[in-house]
């Protein structure tokens, strides 16, 4: 397939923060872009070109948009995977929703992991009655994950017996689920690497990530972040869990790194993920831009990592900050102008209306010269936002 060029219109499905930084990536090297997303102030929607207010199921919607790009991909895992199908007709999508689909749903990922030779926490699927009663009992305490729809610790019950498990499962719905074992995780670190058409396959340098309530709080990504061999290990993981699909496009595979060292897999995204927002700041081309080039066919490059860098993730929370013990009851933007005084902070903020608690509202990233200047740069910016600190545990 010959490249799209740039001039041309590229579609991304979603009008989340990812689409809004996959549409900058684009029109940066020169193309026009079209979001389908209903709601009229999406992050994405508003930067771009064209907006295609509709339902992601809509086929006249879908038609409409088809017609508006020359190729199209994704910003979120839950887009319905028979849309992807629908556009794939028409238009070159990436990635394909047969990838998309494994990612949607933990039973089908896990079994992809297992497929690909990689370790994931011991778990069983949970989508009949008959499994509750023979359940291995080393799977308890575990986790029991509904297979679609979770994400940010949604959709998550810790469960200590049979009997909580049972409990769970109903209260949510007996719908199709996982339960994993619950695992002694010392920390946790992901890869995010792009494949294009031609089976080209480039990765970031693995990331260290800390989550607050289930939740992305920071990534740190330097060469002191993680051990070489974690690193080694977790790189070769990822890059056998892309080629196990034959993806295209830009994928993050998350891992639990255990106590004693063991790597297990926990779960992947087919898309730019959070934990690679760093790269926009900190390397010669982001992972947006890695999407645009898989998309278009533009040749990929082994990205290159120009300075240390340290992501934190901004939450609606930061809107609310209690002052003397009572918490504001309208949001409080927080001190954008004393952090901006800081060296090296880059704040990209996702023009998202209404600040919510866990409500992901724009990230902060650092570079510096040194990991030490990056750190201690990134502490004083925790400190006057209010973050907790320290930042790592
Ligand atoms: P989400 O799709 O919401 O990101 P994850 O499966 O990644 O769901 O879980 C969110 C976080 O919960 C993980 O990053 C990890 O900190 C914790 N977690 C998930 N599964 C396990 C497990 N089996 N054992 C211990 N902690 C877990
Ligand atoms: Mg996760």
């Amino acid at each position: 397939m010959k490249p799209i060029l740039p001039g041309a219109t590229l579609g991304v499905m979603g009008g989340g923060q990812l689409g809004r930084m996959f549409v900058h990536a684009a029109q940066r090297l020169g193309y026009f872009t079209a979001v389908l997303d209903p709601d009229p102030e999406s992050p994405a929607g508003r930067v771009s070109h064209h907006h295609v207010q509709a339902d992601y199921v809509d086929v006249d919607a879908l038609a409409h948009f088809a017609g508006l790009a020359d190729a199209i991909t994704t910003e979120f895992e839950n887009v319905p995977a028979a849309s992807l199908e629908h556009l794939a007709v028409a238009r070159p999508v990436s990635p394909a929703a047969a990838a998309v689909a494994i990612a949607q749903d933990r039973i089908r990922e896990k079994a992809h992991f297992v497929g690909c030779g990689v370790d994931c926490a011991p778990y069983v699927a949970v989508e009949s009655d008959d499994v509750l009663s023979v359940v291995p009992a080393n799977l308890f305490p575990g986790l029991l994950k509904t297979a679609r729809l979770g994400y940010d610790g949604k959709g998550q019950q810790r469960v200590g017996s049979r009997a909580e498990l049972v409990a769970a499962w109903k209260a949510v719905g007996q719908q199709p689920c996982v339960l994993e074992k619950l695992m002694p995780i010392d920390y946790e670190c992901s890869v995010v690497l792009a494949r294009g058409r031609d089976g080209l396959l480039v990765h970031y340098p693995p990331q260290r990530n800390l989550h607050r309530g289930g939740i992305l709080a920071v990534t740190e990504a330097h060469d002191q972040a993680l051990p070489d061999d974690v690193a080694q290990r977790a790189a070769q993981a990822a890059l056998s869990i892309a080629e196990g699909m034959e993806y295209v496009g830009v994928l993050c595979v998350e891992f639990f790194v255990l106590e004693g060292g063991a790597l297990v897999v926990n779960e992947m995204a087919p898309r730019p993920h959070n934990s690679g927002h760093w790269t926009t700041d900190a390397c010669d081309v982001s992972q947006f831009e890695l999407q645009v080039r898989t998309l278009t066919g533009l040749p990929l490059n082994p990205p290159r990592q120009h300075s240390p860098a340290v992501m934190l993730n901004l939450l609606g929370d930061l809107w609310f900050l209690e002052a003397d013990g009572v918490r504001p009851d309208k949001p409080l933007e927080p001190r954008w102008a004393d952090v901006l005084k800081l060296p090296g902070t880059h704040l990209h903020l996702y023009g998202k209306v209404e600040p919510r608690a866990g409500r992901k509202m724009g990230h902060l990233t650092l570079t510096g010269d040194s990991v030490a200047a990056v750190r201690s740069t990134a502490d004083f910016a925790a400190a006057m936002l209010g973050l907790p600190i320290p930042l790592t545990e």
